[in-house]
C-alpha cells in the first residue's frame, strides 16, 4: 500500500507535550488555567491590532458567541458568505435567526461587495435591515477588506469576521481576525495549526472579551451561590488543550512558510498544463495558502483527479458546496452570480499539510499530470 497522503494533517512543532505535561503536573485539568492564558496571549502578540482572544471550544461556538454579542436574536436576517464551509452559518440558526446568502467575486473567491449592497439594499426595502455580515477568508485568502468594511461602516452592520482558515494570513500589512468587530479563529485539527479542536473569539477591547468569557462559562452572576441572569454556554477551552496551542503558536511562522511553499511548488509544477489555473494574491493581500486549490475545465475533470489521486492512496477535496445550494438552506433567501457554483464544480483542493515533503508533492503532481496528458 502506498503511504497514505493527507489533504491537511496535524503537525506538531515539539513543545506541545511539555506544555501538555505541565498541565498534568499542577492538576490545572479543567476549562481555565495558565495555558489557557499564555495561549491566549500569543495570539493577542500574534494577531496584533489591538486584537483581544477568548480561547473556546471551537470556532463554530466563536461564531455562535459572536453573533449573540452582536445582538443577533430570533426572527432576525444575518448575511453570510455563500462560499464557505457550513460552520460559518450554522450559528446563525441556533440564535433563531435566519442566514441570507450572498455569492463570491472571482479575485478572492469571498463574499462580493457588489453583491453585499445589493442584498442589504433589498433587505432594507423589505423592513428587515441585517443584523451582522459574516464574512470569510477563505482558505486563507483575505476577503476584499477594504470596500467590505466600507459598506458596512455605511450602513452601519456589524461584520463577523470568519478567519477560522486565515491565521497567518494578513491585508495591508495587518493580520486576519483583526478587522472584524468579532473575529474567529479555529484550531481543528486539519487547519493551520491544532489544539485538536478548539476556537478563539476575538474582538477590540476587554469588556467584549470578559462577556463572552462570562457567557462561554454558563454565564454565571457574581454572587457566592449560582445565580443566573442570562442563558450561558459551556463554550471555554480545556487548560489541557491550549497546552498545545501553546506549542504550535512557537511554529506558526514556520506553518505558514511550508502551506506557502506548496502552493510555490504546485504552481510552477502545474500551471504548464493549460488546464490547469490557480488564484492570485490581489495586491495588498498575504495568504497562508491553508489549502492550495487547482481550478480545473470542468466537473469531470475535477472528478477524475480526485478518484485518480484516491486510487493512490491520496486525499483531495472539492472546494465547498457554496451554502445556497445545500439542501439545508435552499429556501433561504440568496443573492447570486454564479461564481462560487462554477469554483465548486471545477476546483479542487491538494493535499497541503506543512509536514508535506519534496517527494510527496511530486508524487502528487505526477499522477495529475499523467492524468491531463
Ligand atoms: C473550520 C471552520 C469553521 C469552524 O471551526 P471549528 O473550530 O471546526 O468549529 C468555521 N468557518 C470556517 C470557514 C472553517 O473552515
Amino acid at each position: 500500500m502506498l503511504k497514505k497522503i493527507w489533504l491537511s494533517p496535524p503537525h506538531m512543532g515539539g513543545n506541545e507535550e511539555a506544555y501538555v505535561k505541565e498541565a498534568f503536573e499542577t492538576n490545572w485539568i479543567a476549562p481555565l488555567g495558565p495555558n489557557v492564558q499564555q495561549f491566549e496571549k500569543s495570539i493577542e502578540d500574534f494577531v496584533g491590532n489591538n486584537a483581544h482572544a477568548a480561547c473556546l471550544s471551537s470556532g463554530t461556538g466563536a461564531i455562535h458567541l459572536g453573533l449573540e454579542l452582536l445582538g443577533v436574536s430570533k426572527g432576525d436576517e444575518v448575511i453570510c458568505q455563500s462560499f464557505t464551509f457550513s460552520a460559518s452559518a450554522n450559528p446563525i440558526t441556533y440564535l433563531g435567526a435566519s442566514p441570507i446568502f450572498v455569492d463570491s467575486e472571482e479575485d478572492t473567491w469571498n463574499i462580493s461587495p457588489i453583491l453585499l449592497e445589493e442584498a442589504i439594499k433589498d433587505r432594507m426595502a423589505h423592513g428587515k435591515k441585517p443584523k451582522a455580515i459574516v464574512a470569510v477568508h477563505l482558505y486563507g485568502m483575505p476577503y476584499k477588506v477594504d470596500e467590505v468594511h466600507a459598506i458596512a461602516r455605511n450602513y452601519d452592520i456589524p461584520v463577523i469576521e470568519d478567519s477560522a482558515e486565515a491565521l497567518g494570513s494578513s491585508y495591508r500589512g495587518f493580520n486576519c481576525g483583526s478587522f472584524g468587530d468579532i473575529g474567529v479563529l479555529s484550531f481543528n485539527g486539519n487547519k493551520i495549526i491544532t489544539t485538536s479542536g478548539g476556537g478563539a473569539l476575538l474582538c477590540k477591547d476587554q469588556t467584549t472579551k470578559e462577556k463572552a468569557v462570562f457567557l462561554a462559562t454558563q454565564a454565571r452572576d457574581n454572587a457566592p451561590h449560582y445565580q443566573h441572569s442570562h442563558i450561558g454556554y459551556n463554550y471555554r477551552m480545556s487548560n489541557v488543550l491550549a497546552g498545545i496551542g501553546r506549542g504550535q503558536m512557537e511554529v506558526l511562522k514556520d506553518r505558514v512558510a511550508a502551506r506557502r511553499h506548496n502552493f510555490q511548488y504546485y504552481k510552477e509544477h502545474l500551471s504548464t498544463l493549460p488546464d490547469i489555473t490557480f488564484i492570485n494574491e490581489p495586491e495588498g493581500s498575504y495568504s497562508n495558502r491553508w489549502l492550495t486549490c487547482i481550478l480545473t475545465p470542468s466537473f469531470e475533470v475535477r472528478e477524475n483527479l480526485r478518484t485518480a489521486l484516491d486510487k493512490k492512496n491520496i486525499e483531495s477535496r472539492p472546494l465547498w458546496k457554496p451554502m445556497h445550494l445545500q439542501p439545508v438552506f435552499e429556501k433561504n433567501v440568496s443573492f447570486v452570480n454564479g461564481i462560487s457554483e462554477d469554483l465548486f464544480e471545477r476546483g479542487l483542493c491538494l493535499p497541503s499539510g506543512s509536514s508535506l515533503e519534496i517527494d510527496d508533492l511530486d508524487r502528487i503532481c505526477g499522477i495529475i499530470k499523467n492524468e491531463l496528458k
